[in-house]
C-alpha cells in the first residue's frame, strides 16, 4: 500500500514507490540492496521536519524512525553513540540522566539527531557551533551496501558526513562528543528594534545564546538573552508551563496569523497587537528545556547564513524590502549568530563567523514572493541557504560560496559514484555526482 509522505509545514507532499522502517543496521542494508537492485534512487527521511524538498522522492525512502536510543556513553570523556533515528528530545533526556549534553541546540527538539546534523541545523550563540559541530564519527551504509566507519582517520570523508545533506549513504549511527550537563539563565526582553539592531555586537559578546525576534510593521524586537550557568534549575511546574510556554505563546501567535491569513491588509496594526504579548520573562532551567520550544502554528521557513559583520544591515534591509513591497508578513523574522566552523565542508557557517536571519510565513500563505526577495537580498552577501529550509539556489551559484565545495564533491563521488542519494532538490543545489574526479 502506497504511503503518502508529509513534512512538518505540510508543503511537501510524496508517495514514495517504497517504503521501509529499518530497525536494524542488517535491515538497512537489506533495504539499500533491494532499492539498487531496482535501480531505485534512495532518500533518508528523519523526522520531516525539513521545509525543502530534500527529503522527497518517487522511489525508496528509508526512514530511520525505529533506529532510535544510546548505544554507549562513556560518562568521563563525554563520548556517546547514538542511534541515527533518535530524536534531539529524547538524547537530551537519555544524556542528562548521565550528567551530559549537547552544548548547543536549535529552538525546537523534534528532529532528529542525523536529521538535524545532515542540514547544519544550528541554534544561536557566537562562541559555539552547530549541532553537526559535535559529531566525532558516523556509521554509514553506502549505496554499495557496505557498512563503513568515518572518522578522524579520514578527516575529509568525516568533514563531509557531518553535513551530508543525505548524499553519502543511510547513517545508521553517530559519536557525539557532549559535555557536562548545564543550566541555562533565559531573559526575554523586549527592546526597540534600532536599538537592538544598533547593539548586536555588544549583546551577542555578552550573553553565550543571543538572539532577537523583529516582527515587520512594529517597533519591537523580542530579545533572548541566555547565559550559562551552575546555578540550580528553577523548573516551572509542567502545567504553568504549558500554560505561560505553549498555549500564550502558539494560541496568540495562531489568532494573529489566522486573522492575517484572511485580511492580509490588516497585518501591520496586527504586528502592532502581536508585539504587545512580547513581555519579559526570566526562566532558570535545564540546557534542554531552555533552548527548545513547542511550535504548534505551522509555517514555511527560508533561512540563510551570511558573514557576521553585514547582519544588522542585512536585517534591515529585509525589513525595507517588506515595506516596500507591503509584504503580508505575520511571522517574526528570527536572527542568530554562530561561530565559524572548521568541522564540516557544507556547514553554512563554515570558515567564517555567521549571522543567521530567518523568515517565515504561515501555512497556506503566498510565501514566493517575500522570500525571493529576501533570498536576493541575501546573495549580495554571499548567502548559504539552510539546507533543510526553502531556497531557489543551484550548485552553479552556490559553488564559490563554500572553500570545501569540492572537496565535499569528491568525497560524495567516492561514496555514491552512480547518485543513488539524490533528488531533483540534491541535482539543483548540489549538481550532480561528478565521477570524473575519481583518479
Ligand atoms: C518548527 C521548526 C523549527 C526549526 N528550528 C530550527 C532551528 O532552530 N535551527 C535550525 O538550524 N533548523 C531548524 N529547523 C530545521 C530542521 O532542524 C532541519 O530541517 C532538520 O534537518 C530536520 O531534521 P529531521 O530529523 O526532521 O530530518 P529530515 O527533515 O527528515 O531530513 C533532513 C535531511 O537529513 C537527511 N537524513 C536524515 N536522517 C538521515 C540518516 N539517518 N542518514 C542520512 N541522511 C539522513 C535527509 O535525507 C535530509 O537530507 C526547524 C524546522 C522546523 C519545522
Amino acid at each position: 500500500m502506497p504511503r503518502t509522505i508529509k513534512n512538518w509545514s505540510r508543503l511537501q507532499r510524496f508517495t514514495p514507490r517504497n517504503y521501509a522502517e529499518p530497525a536494524t543496521v542488517d535491515q538497512v542494508v537489506a533495504a539499500v540492496n533491494t532499492a539498487r537492485g531496482r535501480s531505485e534512487r534512495i532518500r533518508v527521511a528523519g523526522n520531516l521536519h525539513s521545509f525543502s524538498e530534500i527529503v522527497r522522492t518517487d522511489d525508496t525512502l528509508i526512514s530511520l524512525k525505529a533506529m532510535n536510543g544510546l548505544i554507549d556513553a562513556d560518562v568521563e570523556s563525554g563520548l556517546v553513540r547514538v542511534r541515527a533515528g533518535t530524536s534531539i528530545h529524547q538524547l537530551s533526556r537519555q544524556l542528562d540522566a548521565l550528567g551530559l549534553a549537547l552544548p548547543n541546540l536549535g529552538d525546537i527538539d523534534v528532529q532528529s539527531i542525523a536529521g538535524a546534523a545532515a542540514t547544519g541545523t544550528h541554534g544561536t550563540g557566537e562562541n559555539y557551533g552547530n549541532i553537526s559541530a559535535q559529531i566525532r564519527a558516523v556509521q554509514l551504509v553506502t549505496a554499495a551496501g557496505e557498512v563503513v566507519e568515518i572518522d578522524e582517520d579520514d578527516p575529509s570523508a568525516l568533514k563531509a558526513a557531518r553535513v551530508s545533506l543525505g548524499t553519502l549513504g543511510v547513517i545508521t549511527a553517530l559519536t557525539l562528543q557532549c559535555v557536562p550537563a548545564f543550566r541555562l539563565d533565559r531573559l526575554d526582553l523586549p527592546r526597540p528594534v534600532n536599538e537592538t539592531l544598533s547593539q548586536i555586537d555588544d549583546l551577542a559578546a555578552n550573553f553565550d545564546h543571543y538572539e532577537f525576534y523583529v516582527l515587520p510593521y512594529s517597533d519591537l524586537a523580542l530579545q533572548k538573552r541566555i547565559n550559562r550557568t551552575d546555578a540550580a534549575a528553577e523548573p516551572m511546574p509542567a502545567v504553568k508551563r504549558f500554560a505561560n510556554d505553549v498555549l500564550a505563546e502558539n494560541v496568540a501567535l495562531g489568532a494573529i496569523v489566522n486573522a492575517g491569513k484572511v485580511a492580509p491588509n490588516a497585518i501591520p496594526p496586527l504586528a502592532r497587537t502581536m508585539a504587545k504579548f512580547f513581555s519579559p520573562a526570566r526562566r532558570l532551567d535545564k540546557s534542554f528545556d531552555a533552548f527548545s520550544t513547542v511550535r504548534m502554528v505551522r509555517f514555511n521557513e527560508l533561512e540563510y547564513a551570511i558573514p557576521r559583520q553585514h547582519l544588522a544591515e542585512a536585517v534591515e534591509r529585509v525589513l525595507a524590502v517588506i515595506q516596500e513591497h507591503q509584504f503580508p508578513v505575520n511571522f517574526p523574522i528570527e536572527v542568530r549568530v554562530g561561530q565559524a566552523d572548521d568541522a564540516s565542508l557544507l556547514s553554512t557557517a563554515a570558515g567564517r563567523d555567521t549571522g543567521y536571519i530567518s523568515v517565515h510565513t504561515f501555512k497556506g500563505m503566498e510565501y514566493e514572493p517575500y522570500f525571493h526577495a529576501v533570498e536576493t537580498i541575501m546573495d549580495g552577501y554571499e548567502g548559504r541557504p539552510h539546507w533543510g529550509k526553502m531556497n531557489w539556489q543551484t550548485a552553479d551559484r552556490l559553488a564559490g560560496r563554500y572553500d570545501g565545495w569540492n572537496e565535499f564533491q569528491l568525497v560524495r563521488s567516492e561514496f555514491d559514484p552512480e547518485g543513488a542519494f539524490t533528488n531533483d532538490y540534491i541535482e539543483r543545489i548540489l549538481g550532480p555526482v561528478v565521477t570524473s574526479r575519481i583518479q
